[in-house]
C-alpha cells in the first residue's frame, strides 16, 4: 500500500488511462457501445463508466478510486452533494419496519433524516448520547439495521468509540456508516476501526475550494452496488465537471490536512485560556472530556473547534463580525477559514427549544480554520476575544 499523498495522485491511474497528464473531462451524457452485447453489458456494470452518466462515468469512477485508497476501503462511490450519499445509502439499505440507531450530536441534515425522512417511510429511529458506547447497546432492537456514526460530531466536536460501537454492531449483524468528513481519511479511518461504510459531504475538506457541492460513499463493493441501484433512481448525480474539480482537490487532500490540523490546534490553545471565552472543544486539547479516546482514533484532530463565548448570544455575535480572515459562511473544509454563530443562523429554522435542546451554547461559534499562516489566523481571534472582553468588561460597568 502507498502513502496518502502518492496514493491522492496516483490511485486513480488505471481508471481510463489517458496519455493527458491532468484528467480529461468527460462531459458527456451518454457512450455509444461497439455492438448490443457490449452494450447489454455496459448496462449492468454499477458504478460503471461507459453506459450513461447518471449510472456512472470515468470522472466519477476516478475519484472513486482516489478516496477507496485513502479511506482503505474495496470501493467508493461519488453523488451530487453529501446528504445524497446518506439519503442514497439510507434508502437502499432499510426498509419499512427496520430500525436506524443515530446520534443526538450530528450534523443537522442528518438529523432530519433520522428524525423526520425515515419516520415518514415507517422507518423507526432512536437517537443516542454518543460518548457512552453502552447507549448503543441499549437501543439495539431485532429490527435495528443501520448505525450512523459522525466523529467528530458537527458542531459540538463529541467523540464516538468506533472500535466499540463497529463490535457491537457486527456482533448483531448491523451495518454502521460513519460520516468522516470532519476527520478525513488523513486524520480517522473509520474502517480500520471495523466500521462498514464511510461517507462525507465531499464539499468540504475532500474538495478543499468551497467550489463544488459533492458526496462520497465508501466501502465493500458488494454493498455499494445495493446503494448504486438505488443512487440510478434517485438520480443524484455528480456532474463530469464537478466531479473533475472534485479529482483535482483532492490530490493536494494530506498537504491541506497538515496545515488545518495545525491552525485547528493552535486556535484552540490560544482561546482554550481567554478571558472572554467560557469553553474551547477541540478533541486535540487535553481538556477535552474524550481527548484520550480521540488520540486513539485520530491521527490528528482537524480544523473545526467550537469556541464558546463567556458573553452569549451577543458576545458569539460581535466575535464573529471581528474576524478579519473567517467570513461568516454555512461551510468547512475550504481553504479560506470560515465561521458559523449556530444560534443566529438557527433562528429561522429552529424554535428557542429546538436550539436549547441541541446542547448549542448561545454563545457558541464554530470556527473552520483554512490552510492560512497560524501566526495570522492566532493573531485574527485573540484580536477579536481581546474586543469582545473590552466592550463587555465596559457593559458590566454600565449595567
Ligand atoms: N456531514 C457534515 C458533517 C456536514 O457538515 C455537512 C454539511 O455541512 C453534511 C454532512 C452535508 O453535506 P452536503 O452539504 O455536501 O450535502
Amino acid at each position: 500500500m502507498t502513502g496518502s499523498n502518492t496514493a491522492a495522485v496516483h490511485a486513480d491511474r488505471d481508471v481510463q488511462p489517458s496519455h493527458a497528464v491532468a484528467r480529461p473531462i468527460y462531459q458527456t451524457a451518454t457512450f455509444w457501445a461497439e455492438d448490443a452485447d457490449q452494450f447489454a453489458k455496459a448496462a449492468v456494470d454499477r458504478r460503471g463508466q461507459d453506459f450513461y452518466t447518471r449510472f456512472g462515468n470515468p470522472n466519477h469512477a476516478q475519484v472513486g478510486a482516489v478516496v477507496a485508497a485513502l479511506e482503505h476501503t474495496e470501493a467508493a462511490m461519488v453523488t451530487a452533494s453529501g446528504m445524497a450519499a446518506l439519503t442514497t445509502a439510507v434508502l437502499g439499505l432499510v426498509s419499512a419496519g427496520d430500525h436506524v440507531i443515530g446520534q443526538r450530536s450530528t450534523y443537522g441534515g442528518t438529523g432530519s433524516v433520522l428524525l423526520n425522512l425515515l419516520p415518514r417511510l415507517g422507518v423507526t429511529t432512536t437517537l443516542v448520547d454518543q460518548t457512552d458506547p453502552e447507549a448503543f447497546a441499549r437501543a439495539l432492537t431485532p429490527r435495528t439495521r443501520l448505525i450512523l456514526l459522525e466523529t467528530p460530531s458537527n458542531p459540538l466536536l463529541q467523540i464516538t468509540d468506533l472500535a466499540a460501537v463497529a463490535g457491537l454492531a457486527r456482533a448483531h449483524g448491523v451495518l454502521t456508516l460513519a460520516d468522516n468528513t470532519f476527520a478525513t481519511p488523513l486524520n480517522q479511518r473509520p474502517v480500520d476501526f471495523g466500521v462498514d461504510l464511510v461517507w462525507h459531504s465531499a464539499t468540504k475538506y475532500l474538495n478543499g475550494h468551497s467550489d463544488v457541492s459533492a458526496g462520497v460513499m465508501a466501502g465493500p463493493a458488494e454493498i455499494l452496488d445495493r446503494i448504486a441501484d438505488t443512487a440510478v433512481l434517485i438520480g443524484a448525480t455528480l456532474g463530469p465537471i464537478d466531479s473533475w474539480l472534485l479529482l483535482r482537490g483532492v490530490r493536494t487532500l494530506p498537504l491541506r490536512v497538515a496545515q488545518h490540523n495545525a491552525n485547528g490546534l493552535a486556535l484552540a490553545e490560544a482561546l482554550s485560556h481567554h478571558p472572554a471565552v467560557a469553553r474551547v472543544y477541540y478533541p486535540g486539547l487535553a481538556s477535552h472530556p474524550q481527548h484520550a479516546l480521540a488520540c486513539r482514533q485520530m491521527a490528528g484532530f482537524g480544523g473545526v473547534l467550537g469556541i464558546e463565548l463567556a458573553g452569549g448570544y451577543d458576545a458569539a455575535d460581535e466575535f464573529l463580525g471581528r474576524l478579519r480572515y473567517s467570513r461568516r459562511a454555512a461551510s468547512l473544509g475550504g481553504v479560506e477559514s470560515l465561521a458559523v454563530h449556530p444560534a443566529s443562523m438557527w433562528r429561522g429554522m429552529l424554535g428557542a427549544d429546538q436550539i436549547a435542546a441541541s446542547g448549542v451554547a448561545l454563545g457558541l461559534v464554530r470556527l473552520a480554520a483554512g490552510t492560512e499562516d497560524t501566526e495570522d489566523l492566532v493573531a485574527d481571534a485573540v484580536a477579536a476575544a481581546d474586543s469582545v472582553h473590552r466592550n463587555h468588561k465596559e457593559e458590566a460597568r454600565t449595567v
